[in-house]
């Protein structure tokens, strides 16, 4: 008989607990032990997940493997895509919970949680339709000869998942990952992953085969490492830091797995001045301080056609003087960061913005009733930032933006592309020949003309270059990530 996974909780707080989900069953980590997770509104104990380590992965991976040649590797494309139809209702239908459970566990506000929520049964909706509709070609080979070619899955996907975007980043890996028919075991984040786990109760209960989907929470040194350096994974989907992305890829290639790296960015917005103000603006500040600016596509710095520059970084720092930062079920524009430690770091780049030149420009308010234990920082946008600063260089990962100025179309191309990072920019001119000649010059894996949408659409292709990472997840192209190509060809005389 299975443990009930909604209702259970920690007898002497009262906190929820929440298990790993592995070949179908909800267990505790095979050692007992379990972590808690803390409210960042407010500091209160949230949850206890389960601390999984390296036997809780193999058995997570064991059941994968199994999974792939049992009932689940038997299913259609069309039988998979419609299993992930049912996902995307079942989170529909799960709407009001996910959202308060997304915002209370990333501090996020209950609009841009619930945002996420819609965009992860979009996901589901996206890929189930897409399921079987990727198929291989005939080439012309040989006189006598036919060849072709068809897609198969990688086998075991292991997808390690950051805080910050949790329904997101699963929606587009996962979704993904078992449209292609792969087997998956995820590793949320400690910090945030409580959605993920609703997330995967919901899968079940649309009628996910166990062992399709395997769960396995804890720490990144513990169930993270376990996870990427395993030698029965078949491919790596990894989301976070740059620094734990290298650590993934080493771990990885001991095995020869091939990874996908969605890493962290310093993504601009160049604006110039021709470009219309009135529409730029909300785009500018909003794109640097949703979800708190710990967004991966945030636009950390806006650099603007020195003759607009004024008028630009004054409407900017009105805008920042407007905003409200809180406890994210008061629903303001801002919540907390993650955690006390997200906390400090980002208040350690806020305390850089009188120096080397740079000046604070203006700040948001946090809220007198903010509960004092919770994580909040105070949105600030910083004027007259030296390209080289730490501040225009290094992803802050918080509400902080920095504005710079730029003399002509060369100057902005140096500027944009003078950081280690490479995911997003967004271009705002009215004139067209500007924005290809920009649009090509930039180095980076998504730009946006005239609009900024952090993450972009779920049907366009996202990822990285330089130090952003690589490989692309989202859209149709994502889905020939999470296959392997096998050529066929057949002698017939
Ligand atoms: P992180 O690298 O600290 O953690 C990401 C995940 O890796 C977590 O699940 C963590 O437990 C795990 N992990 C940690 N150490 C590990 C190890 N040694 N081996 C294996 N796994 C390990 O990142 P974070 O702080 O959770 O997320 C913030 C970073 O993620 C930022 O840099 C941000 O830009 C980036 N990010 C990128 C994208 C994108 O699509 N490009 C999206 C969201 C976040």
């Amino acid at each position: 008989m299975q443990q009930d996974q909604t209702l259970e909780r920690n007898p002497s707080n009262s906190a929820r607990v929440y298990r790993n989900y592995i070949a179908g069953r909800w267990v505790d980590a095979a050692d007992g032990r379990r972590l808690a997770i803390p409210d960042p509104s407010d500091g209160s104990h949230l949850a206890d997940i389960a601390r999984g380590s390296s036997e809780d992965v193999d058995r997570a991976v064991q059941a994968a493997r199994a999974a792939l040649a049992g009932e689940w590797g038997r299913l259609s494309a069309t039988e998979r895509g419609r299993i992930l139809h049912r996902i995307g209702e079942g989170v529909l239908k799960n709407i009001d919970l996910l959202t308060e459970l997304e915002a209370r566990d990333v501090g996020k506000p209950l609009k841009q949680a619930r945002a996420d929520v819609e965009a992860l049964a979009r996901y589901c909706e996206f890929y189930g339709a897409a399921a079987d509709k990727v198929h291989g070609d005939t080439i012309p080979y040989r006189s006598g000869f036919t060849a072709l070619t068809i897609y198969e899955p990688h086998g075991v996907t292991a997808h390690i998942i950051p805080w910050n975007y949790p329904m997101q980043i699963i929606g587009r890996s996962l979704g993904a990952a078992l449209a292609m028919g792969n087997a998956a075991v995820v590793k949320p984040a400690e910090e945030a992953c409580l959605t993920v786990i609703e997330f995967t109760r919901i899968a079940e209960e649309a009628g996910l085969p166990a062992g399709a989907l395997n769960l396995v929470t804890g720490t990144g040194e513990e169930a993270g490492a376990a996870l990427s350096s395993h030698p029965g994974i078949n491919h790596i989907s990894f989301t976070g830091s740059v620094t734990t992305g290298g650590l993934v890829q080493a771990a990885a290639a001991r095995n020869a797995v091939p990874v996908t790296l969605e890493l962290g960015g310093k993504s601009p917005q160049v604006v110039f001045a021709d470009a219309d103000l009135d529409r730029a603006l909300p785009f500018l500040v909003m794109a640097g301080i949703q979800n708190a600016g710990q967004t991966c596509s945030a636009s950390s710095r806006i650099l603007v056609e020195r003759s607009v520059y004024e008028e630009v970084a004054s409407r900017m720092a009105d805008a920042y003087r407007k905003l409200k930062v809180g406890p994210a079920l008061s629903d303001l524009d801002v919540g907390p960061v993650v955690s006390r430690r997200q906390k400090d770091i980002v208040e350690g780049y806020i305390a850089l913005a009188e120096r080397g030149g740079a000046r604070l420009a203006a700040q948001g308010t946090i809220v007198p009733d903010a509960p004092a234990g919770g994580a909040y920082v105070t949105p600030t946008l910083i004027r007259d930032v030296p390209p080289s600063h730490r501040l225009a260089q290094e992803e802050i990962f918080g509400p902080v933006q920095v504005i710079m100025p730029f003399d002509g179309e060369q100057q902005a191309i140096e500027l944009a592309n003078g950081t280690p990072f490479g995911l997003v920019c967004g271009i705002w001119t009215s004139d067209g020949g500007r924005q290809l000649r920009l649009a090509r010059a930039i180095q980076s894996g998504q730009i946006f003309i005239n609009n900024y949408g952090a993450g972009g659409g779920i049907e366009l292709p996202f990822g990285g270059v330089k130090r952003s990472g690589h490989g692309r997840e989202k859209g149709f192209e994502a889905l020939y990530g999470f296959a392997t190509t096998k050529t066929i060809s057949i002698y017939h005389g």
